[in-house]
């Protein structure tokens, strides 16, 4: 590239977000991020974190104190509640039904930790009768872990008969809820989780880059009598706890103070709406999709009683190229849907309804794309 050429402007297309993330935002969101920046320890944008806070508290349904937003994206979310339970030596059940279980064990291997692998074929669930086997071989695990919402395969992970028995077991329940969050119901405190990291790039319909945590008490003592110190700098919770303490907040890095204007916007948007309502609206919009979708000859991968209504993965019907197809949907219709990944690469396709993405005109567009495609 000459640099004569320069500036290289960049105009984005405006697409219809119809992938595993991100999905559409809302124009309040990125009217949001517009805003003049103020410091990140100013006591104005502290007050505004506050809010993010108890909004965080609101949408996870948890009166945990250790709730705020790790600034980095879901996968971050995740090493944080990772890294900061666990220390070299220590033993935990992870459970893997596809990309994002997966994930969890390569973390926690990384921590030290011995991984005892509970291995469900994608597209499935964990049953609890595996999580007790486990418990058998290994009775006193750290923590147990899974993914609520997998999105690489579509499975909606129950998680109450499991909770039962971690806790039986003294140990601590780790949930994946980045997909799940305010999309399909979840009750952090009705359902015993003790550590839970999101993001917010899907059903909350924010930008990318964020990831809302929040850990019991229970764990919060783990926290506090670890012996070692926690390996990841940036995500040492006992040092970023303070940041997010109100008027004691002291610097530990700079906040992404844009991306917390929006995030605090989409926040507003989920509670105004209700979570209630908003469960609804996931579950409407998908079985209209649904129904548009089997009328075209495609097939769910998921069991019905599993099936996440926001994140829908489907064989396409026979004869059709995947990848062609989905590229002039893209190309022709600014329409994006998702590939599979992993073992359904070049199998399936993953169709998000997520947050601003979940209304019937969305599926509208895509099924009448699809027609004038096939
Ligand atoms: C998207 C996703 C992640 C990772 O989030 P990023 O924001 O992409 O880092 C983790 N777990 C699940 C289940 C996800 O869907």
């Amino acid at each position: 590239m000459k640099l004569a050429n320069m500036p290289y402007p960049f105009n984005p297309p405006t697409r219809v977000l119809m992938g595993p993330g991100p999905s559409d935002a809302h124009p309040r969101v990125l009217n949001a991020m517009a805003r003049p920046l103020i410091g990140h320890l100013d006591p104005e944008f502290i007050r505004m974190m506050d809010e993010v806070k108890a909004m965080v508290q609101q949408a996870f349904i948890t009166q945990n104190n250790l709730t705020f937003v790790v600034s980095a994206p879901g996968s971050a979310g995740m090493e944080t509640c990772l890294v900061n339970l666990l220390e070299p030596g220590d033993e935990c059940i992870i459970c893997v039904n596809g990309v994002f279980g997966g994930r969890m064990v390569d973390i926690a291997e990384r921590c030290g930790a011995t991984v005892h692998r509970v291995d469900t074929e994608w597209g499935r669930v964990t049953e609890p009768d595996q999580i007790r086997k486990a418990l058998d071989a290994c009775p006193k695990p750290k923590l147990v872990a899974l993914v609520h919402a997998e999105t690489s395969t579509g499975a909606r992970q129950p998680l109450e008969e499991i909770s039962k028995l971690v806790h039986e077991a003294d140990s601590l329940l780790v949930v994946d809820a980045v997909t799940s969050f305010c999309g399909v119901p979840l009750k952090v405190d009705e359902w015993g989780i003790d550590a839970i990291y999101t993001g917010t790039q899907k059903c909350l319909s924010a930008p990318p880059g964020l990831s809302p945590i929040s850990f019991s008490e229970a764990a919060v003592r783990v926290l506090d009598n670890r012996k070692t110190k926690v390996q990841s700098w940036f995500l040492d919770l006992t040092m970023v706890k303070n940041y997010w303490s109100g008027a004691k907040r002291a610097y530990h890095h700079t906040g992404p103070v844009s991306s917390i204007f929006a995030l605090h916007e989409a926040l507003n948007i989920v509670l105004e709406e209700g979570l209630e309502a908003r469960w609804a609206r996931h579950q409407v919009v998908h079985q209209h999709l649904r129904t548009e979708l089997e009328k075209r000859g495609f097939r769910f991968l998921v069991e019905e009683s599993y099936r996440l209504p926001n994140l829908n993965s489907v064989f396409l019907p026979d004869g059709l190229d995947e990848v062609q197809l989905r590229s002039q949907l893209l190309n022709q219709y600014n329409i994006e849907v998702g590939g599979g990944l992993g073992a359904f690469a070049g199998k399936i396709w993953r169709v998000g309804i997520m947050g601003e993405s979940a209304t019937r005109n969305h599926v509208n567009m895509l099924v009448g794309a699809l027609d004038e495609l096939m």
